[in-house]
């Protein structure tokens, strides 16, 4: 596996692939990789010619107060995993050529950029939107690969590509997680044992919102309200939403009578970690006939 740091070699190296007629699937991450990065690498090698990943610690998407600085980094592991996944090429350039001196352009998808973990992180998506930008510019890819754990994020770049008309497809793949529950992110390792375990509670909440929609519960505001109780009894975790909203504008929904994602993000300890659930209720008619058909569809 190749280890590209600038970008002139890394569009030198996307036009030789393009001119070769190879498809190049793209999986952008900040390093510090996991099975949830594994899981991306491995679909785009399964579908693509090549597979680009990209290390990068993008210094806009974090805020004033955020772990920019003690953000994990560990390129010696992202070697291995990524090469044992499947990838060809890892680019992994450096702050200063991405984002030089100088710069004035951002990119920002308007709207959806303030709600749930925007109206927290003022301009961290923007950050996002203006850093994939750069990186699709760089790496011309053919699809690109993203996670469902940082669903308004996937929901961003579906938009700017719709909205841009870039030629290319973005996949969004299940949330990996760990035995107990947890949606692996590598910001778990700053999780104690104790805080870890309260971690947890965020997807089995998740889990129990989802039965309640099983249930035929169609209320958000009934959904949010048992999020809350589930999860505010722990001394340990400080919500900073529970939010039922349409997966792909990320407006809140009056109903859950479609496909709808129950999102939360809660600062346990000193780390900020997200989850969410999509539930798909079977509409009631169509549910007396099809009862063998599971009714709920979480990923
Ligand atoms: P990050 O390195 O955290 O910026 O993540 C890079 C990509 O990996 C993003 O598209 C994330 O949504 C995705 N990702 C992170 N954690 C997971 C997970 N647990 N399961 C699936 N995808 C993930």
């Amino acid at each position: 596996m190749k280890l590209i740091r600038a970008i002139s070699q890394m569009q030198q190296w996307s036009r030789q692939a393009r001119r070769r007629g190879r498809t190049i699937g793209f999986v952008p991450t900040m390093g510090a990789l996991h099975a949830g990065h594994r899981s991306l690498i491995r679909r785009s090698a399964a579908e693509c010619d090549t597979t680009v990943v990209s290390l990068f610690v993008n210094p806009t998407q974090f805020g004033p107060q955020g772990d920019f600085a003690r953000y994990p980094r560990d390129l010696a592991g992202d070697r291995r995993l990524a090469a044992a996944a499947g990838a060809d090429l890892l680019f992994a350039p450096s702050v200063e050529a991405i984002h030089p001196p100088g710069g004035s352009t951002v990119v920002e998808v308007q709207g959806m950029s303030d709600r749930l973990c925007g109206a927290f992180r003022p301009g961290h998506f923007r950050g996002v939107a203006t850093v994939v930008t750069k990186l699709f510019n760089i790496v011309q890819p053919d699809r690109a690969y993203f996670g469902q754990k940082d669903a308004q994020q996937a929901a961003i770049v579906r938009r700017m590509v719709r909205d841009l008309h870039w030629p290319m497809t973005i996949r969004v793949l299940p949330i990996a997680r760990d035995r107990d529950g947890l949606a692996l992110s590598s910001r778990n390792r700053y999780l104690s044992a104790l805080e870890r375990r309260s971690a947890t509670r965020l997807h089995a909440a998740l889990r129990q919102a989802a039965q309640l929609t099983h249930d035929g519960v169609r209320e958000p505001a009934a959904i949010q309200s048992g999020l809350r109780e589930a999860l505010g009894g722990d001394p340990a975790i400080r919500l900073e939403y529970v939010e039922v909203v349409d997966p792909e504008t990320c407006e809140p929904v009056c109903t859950m009578d479609d496909r709808t994602l129950v999102a939360v993000a809660a600062w346990v300890g000193q780390t900020r970690l997200i989850d969410n659930v999509i539930v798909t209720p079977v509409k009631r008619k169509l549910a007396r006939n099809i009862s063998h058909q599971s009714p709920v569809t979480s990923h």
